[in-house]
């Protein structure tokens, strides 16, 4: 069983990560802020994105209850691995009560470190898929330019990717979710990874860890 969370702040590469690492190992990505987006045009979606759109955290009862759902298919039952989720320590303390309902635990919590002023740069050239493939226009640029390179798609920019709401997005991370590193450090189950390298390399960085 592998359970994995992968923790780190907006633009940390959390995302890209996830998705390949949920390729080599088979087991499911659950992207929190993926499942609040598909969500659009429904009552809980279109809640959840007047938080998103600011920057801030959509509340922690709707989020809860969301991953409880997502954990309970019959596809985690070998192991998932969280993109996005626990962003707070009421998160993390409800996540470890529906694992242990199902009688599973985490097995290992990475860190992906990238100084702020990187971020920022990050996600002001990202760019995003509705098939979920995400770009970044310098350092992860499409074949094409708009079009994504997995399904012919036009590529576009996500609503809070602003510079004000990415902003707050940091600010809010280091109130809210930061504190979530010291959280599982104490819990023995973290591993810190140098987020700075290339896509490539911090892939194999993570890999190695997991194995
Ligand atoms: P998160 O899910 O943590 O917000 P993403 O995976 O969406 O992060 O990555 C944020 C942006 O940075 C995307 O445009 C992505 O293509 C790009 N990116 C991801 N990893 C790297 C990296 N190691 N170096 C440069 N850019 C990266
Ligand atoms: P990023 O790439 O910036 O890390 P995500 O795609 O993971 O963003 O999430 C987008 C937005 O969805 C967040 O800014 C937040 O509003 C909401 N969201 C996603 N996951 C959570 C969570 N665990 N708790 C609260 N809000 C969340
Ligand atoms: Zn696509």
């Amino acid at each position: 069983m592998t359970n994995i969370i992968l923790l780190g702040p907006p633009g940390s590469g959390k995302g890209t990560q996830a998705k390949l690492l949920a390729e080599r190992i088979k087991r499911p990505h659950i992207s929190t802020g993926d499942i609040l987006r598909a969500a659009k045009g429904t009552e809980l979606g279109d809640h959840a994105s007047e938080y998103m759109n600011r920057g801030e955290l959509v509340p922690d009862s709707i989020l809860i209850s969301m991953v409880e759902d997502r954990l309970a298919n019959p596809d985690c039952a070998s192991g998932s691995i969280l993109d996005g989720y626990p962003r707070t320590i009421p998160q993390a303390d409800a996540l470890n009560r529906i694992l242990s309902s199902l009688d599973r635990r985490i097995d290992l919590v990475i860190n992906i470190d990238v100084p702020d002023d990187r971020l920022i740069t990050r996600l002001s050239a990202r760019r995003v898929c509705e098939c979920g493939a995400t770009y970044q226009l310098t350092f992860n640029p499409p074949k094409k330019e708009g079009i994504c390179d997995l399904c012919g798609g036009a590529l576009y920019q996500r609503d809070d990717d602003t510079e004000e709401s990415v902003q707050n997005r940091l600010r809010i991370y280091k109130r809210e979710t930061q504190p979530l590193i010291e959280y599982y450090e104490n819990q023995g189950l973290l591993t810190a990874i140098d987020g700075g390298g290339s896509i490539k390399e911090i892939s194999g960085e993570i890999y190695a860890h997991v194995k």
